[in-house]
């Protein structure tokens, strides 16, 4: 009430922004006599001269009033329709970047030109988002008119466009296309290996048409490009399984007798520290042997002394001693597998090559101070020496894993077989998890174990939602007929204000209080009969349903009257939008779900008006206000006259789920006939109130979702970031000497403990792996870098000497192979390390994302407990990328050749998929261009194309 008085007495908000823009509408009016007097070429060649103008420094906003003026000559003169003032502020309003509530009809098409012609001047491109191809051909087209008058170029992005196409279409001054077609191309864009291949340019400024349907209603699900799982290294699962099944046989055996000694001397009463080393034996080999469990429970104290006893040996690193008589360790806590000597030797028999990973180090070493050898000897050597490496870790990762799936996988506890495929179980809710995989190559383990066929796996290659795609634009504006009752979202989440802009001519749809029905089938039935009384007039109906379903229901209910309608679903745009075209004609009946035929204009036919216009009748009411007000919104276009009113039930699933006791008590109250409706503005009121309660509801869910996906969207934002440098090589060599500078600091930090004393360092741990890393023997021998100055060494300057060390081993890699071709080799290897660890990342996220959900936090609050491993997982991400970079970038002189994950740089097979649409793959077609005989060969080699493909050409 007092808010009334005070908005009667200041004005609202609304309104004085209002206010605000009447003297700049004014300036436009002004303008017009001025430009209505010049030639076209003149109006033509306006546009030159506003460009020339930005680029003297004068900013849009000063050039707004004469740009507008423009388009309203220009759209006079191609289109023959002059932009009313209402649409010169609804344009003003979208230049300024918020969202111009303008009901339907009002013309926002054309209102959206005037902000895009100026917007374009700047040169950076300006988006006009639709919710579908149809419209965004229809409007680039209809729309095209004017800026082809003014001298732009207008683009248009569809479903099934190459990239060179798309490419010309963002190329223009202006480019239509829906939200779909324009977050797939950005994640696209983002997986690519050559920066020609880019679609995109800029995300300058757009405007979405339709705002809430993108920005909310579809909100909630992600764009998602995903591909089949590359299955490249299963077949060595297969090759290792007879040896782990044979390890275990005779580990099986050893424990076995080991356990009867235990039994003896248990029995016999000797619970001494001899028991206990057996014990902690069997623990050590076969943590889930029932025998063991057994005398666990029988002797509860056993536990905690094979506890201690572990802690001691481990202390006194005497544990390898007590695990000779075993072939693997397995630790049951960490999840984690060990090979013994026994075991390693057991398994190198195996003829399937060496398990015991060699001295890169020292054997490298030997061959590169060999003199006995030329130089093409040594590489053929180090290539062996290489090949021997990766092949034994390669059979060490797979035997570890096997192992795991062996002793620590049980089938119908961690998984099931399902459909000749392992289906893991949750083991907090013991529900089954279809489609879920283990990482590292534990799944492939398990179902070599179970001997199941591999499964054909999809994952998510790269994903987005329009939240994060939108904000992403410089500038963003909206238009719909519906934002105003969703402005505190659009406020809150994009930064969007919105404003109410009058109608061009007063409003004066008439619309009638609700009808409320017992049941669903009274409703429908009293909706039917308006329907044919409707129709018997001769007045044109438009029927609004919840779904497909109650659409063909009412369909066939229509049909055994005899009326005349058609349906409409959303599937075929086009035809839909010809059909709604028609439902102003008079003696039309068109049942429609929401989403269809949207951005059509219903016209009225000739007598329509007399006989009150277009009809609109809703048979549910929608779960939030705005998109009932969408349906209403179809009629009383352009101050037509027109009615509406709702049919509900209260069997329908607002009333029933959300209606609250006051509802039904009233009902009760008033008592109600059967077939009889009744109006009453307490229950009108009552579901206004359910439909906020859903709506604040479902806003909830949506920025739930926004802020956990934030946490990605920062993480993908660095990532796509790192990529764009590395693709653009903006400085790559700064960015491996930076991997350099953080891996260095990383080692030494990880082998060098500052407390100890110099002599106690792990130097060895510490070259090993660097000779591991970066295939170079450092020199930090006290030989090297003498006695004493060893000693008076601090960590800080052992990294400051590694890292010139390792650097200059770079610098000598460059000049090797000439930087040209090493920043050619560098790009695609990073960019491929890159994707492949942002994938598993992509994973491991949503992994951990349904781990904490599961968990059930207590007092943790389940966002920041996500934020935190979130951070964690981004930092083990960033050193996965470093280490395999540099791993690859050092070992490209070891093998001549540049290493395999360049050769994988073929085509992901792609599917896009929005929710439950699913895109045909899209076969990203890339421009044939001619090929360098010195450049990379394009079939992702790495090698020249004239030794390549291009051999023979
Ligand atoms: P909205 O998107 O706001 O619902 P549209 O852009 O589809 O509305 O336009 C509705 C109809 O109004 C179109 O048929 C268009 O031709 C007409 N229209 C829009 N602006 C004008 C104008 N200034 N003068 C005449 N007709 C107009
Ligand atoms: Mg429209």
């Amino acid at each position: 009430m007092i808010g009334k008085v005070i908005k009667n007495i200041f004005g609202s908000k609304n309104e004085r922004e209002l206010k605000r823009l009447a003297p700049l509408v004014e300036t436009i009016n002004g303008l017009e006599p001025e430009f209505h007097a010049l030639s076209d070429q003149a109006l033509k060649g306006k546009t030159a001269e506003f460009r020339e103008r930005i680029g003297n420094g004068e900013s849009l906003d000063v050039l707004l009033p004469e740009a507008f003026a423009a388009v309203r000559e220009a759209s006079v003169r191609a289109l023959g329709m002059r932009p009313f003032d209402v649409q010169l502020i609804g344009g003003i309003v979208l230049h300024e970047g918020k969202i111009a509530e303008m009901k339907t009809g009002e013309g926002k098409t054309l209102a959206a030109t005037l902000p895009l012609y100026l917007n374009a001047l700047a040169g950076r491109g300006a988006h006009l988002v639709t919710v579908n191809d149809y419209l965004a051909k229809r409007d680039s087209e209809w729309m095209g008119g004017i800026y082809n008058f003014l001298d732009l170029s207008v683009g248009v992005i569809v479903h099934g466009m190459d990239d060179r196409e798309r490419k010309e279409a963002y190329a223009c001054d202006i480019t239509y296309g829906t939200n779909n077609e324009f977050g797939f191309d950005y994640l696209r864009d983002n997986m690519k290996f050559d920066k020609d291949d880019y679609v995109q340019r800029d995300f300058c400024y757009a405007i979405v048409d339709e705002v809430d349907s993108i920005l909310i209603d579809e909100s909630r699900t992600p764009l998602i490009i995903s591909g089949p799982v590359e299955h490249s290294e299963n077949k060595i699962y297969g090759e290792v399984k007879p040896h782990v099944i044979n390890l275990k046989k005779k580990q099986t055996s050893v424990i076995r007798s080991i356990l009867k000694d235990v039994r003896d001397r248990v029995q016999e009463g000797q619970l001494d520290d001899h028991t206990i080393e057996k014990l902690l034996q069997v623990k050590r080999g076969d943590p889930k042997n029932p025998a063991f469990l057994d005398i666990l429970a029988q002797n509860q104290a056993f536990k905690k002394e094979i506890d201690r006893l572990e802690n001691v040996l481990s202390a006194q690193k005497l544990l390898p001693e007590l695990d000779e008589v075993l072939y693997c360790i397995i630790d049951e806590r960490s999840n984690a597998v060990e090979l013994t000597e026994k075991g390693i030797s057991l398994l190198s028999g195996s003829g399937l090559g060496d398990f015991l990973l060699p001295d890169l180090d020292d054997e490298s070493h030997l061959i590169r101070e060999d003199e006995t050898i030329d130089d093409q000897e040594k590489d053929e050597r180090l290539k062996q020496l290489e090949d021997r490496f990766i092949r034994a870790s390669d059979l060490l990762h797979s035997t570890q894993q096997l192992i795991k799936a062996y002793w620590l996988f049980e089938k119908d506890v961690q998984y099931v077989i399902k459909d000749d495929q392992i289906v893991i179980v949750d083991e907090f809710t013991g529900r089954m998890m279809p489609g879920r995989r283990w990482s590292d190559g534990l799944h492939q383990a398990v179902e070599a174990k179970e001997g199941v066929s591999v499964a054909e796996e999809n994952q998510t290659l790269a994903t987005i939602t329009f939240q994060n795609f939108f904000r992403m634009y410089e500038k963003l504006a909206g238009m719909t007929g519906t934002a105003d009752t969703e402005a505190a979202e659009f406020n809150n989440i994009y930064k969007l204000d919105v404003m109410v802009i009058p109608t061009n001519k007063k409003m004066i749809r008439k619309d009638y209080p609700d009808a409320i029905y017992k049941t669903e089938r009274e409703k429908f039935q009293a909706a039917a009969r308006e329907i044919t009384a409707l129709y018997e007039k001769g007045q044109p109906v438009l029927v609004g349903t919840v779904s497909v379903e109650k659409s063909e229901m009412l369909s066939k209910m229509l049909k055994r009257s005899g009326i005349p309608h058609s349906v409409l679903n959303a599937k075929n745009h086009q035809r839909e939008a010809e059909i709604i075209a028609n439902a102003g004609q008079a003696k039309t009946v068109t049942i429609s779900t929401n989403m269809a035929g949207r951005g059509t204009d219903i016209v009225l036919g000739d007598g329509v008006l007399e006989l009150g216009g277009l009809h609109v009748l809703g048979t549910e009411r929608h779960e939030s206000r705005r998109v009932d007000n969408q349906l209403r919104g179809r009629s009383g276009r352009q101050g037509d006259p027109g009615s509406s009113r709702f049919y509900l039930s209260l069997e329908d699933d607002l009333l029933r789920i959300f209606g609250s006791e006051r509802i039904s008590s009233i009902m009760e109250r008033l008592g109600m006939d059967e077939g009889e409706p009744i109006e009453h503005n307490l229950i009108s009121r009552g579901i206004e109130n359910a439909q906020k309660k859903v709506e604040a509801h479902n806003f909830d869910i949506r920025k739930h979702l926004l802020e956990y996906d934030d946490v990605m969207n920062k993480h993908r934002e660095i990532i796509y970031s790192l990529r764009k440098d590395v693709l653009m090589e903006q400085g790559i060599d700064e960015i491996i000497t930076g991997m350099i500078d953080d891996k260095v600091e990383d080692l030494v930090e990880k082998w060098i403990d500052p407390k100890e004393y110099s002599e106690d360092w792990d130097i060895k741990g510490l070259r090993d792996h660097f000779s591991r890393l970066f295939g170079i023997r450092v020199g930090i021998e006290p030989e090297e870098v003498g006695e004493e100055s060893l000693d008076a060494l601090k960590p800080e300057d052992l990294v400051e000497l590694l890292k010139d060390q390792v650097k200059a081993a770079y610098e000598k890699k460059q000049t090797i192979f000439g930087k040209e071709d090493l920043r050619e080799i560098e790009k695609l290897v990073v960019l491929q390390i890159i994707d492949d660890q942002w994938i598993a990342h992509l994973q491991s996220m949503e992994h951990m994302k349904e781990g904490i959900g599961l968990r059930g936090y207590g007092q943790l609050d389940p966002l920041r407990e996500y934020q935190k491993e979130g951070y964690a997982l981004l930092e083990s991400l960033m050193d996965r990328i470093r280490e395999e970079a540099l791993g690859m970038i050092f070992r490209i002189q070891l093998m001549r050749e540049p290493p395999e994950p360049v050769s994988r740089k073929k085509r992901r097979a792609m599917r896009m998929s929005h929710g439950g649409e699913t895109e045909t793959p899209a076969t990203v077609r890339r421009t044939e261009k001619k090929v360098g005989r010195n450049e990379p060969c394009p079939c992702g080699s790495g090698k020249k194309y004239k030794k390549c493909c291009g051999a023979n050409a």
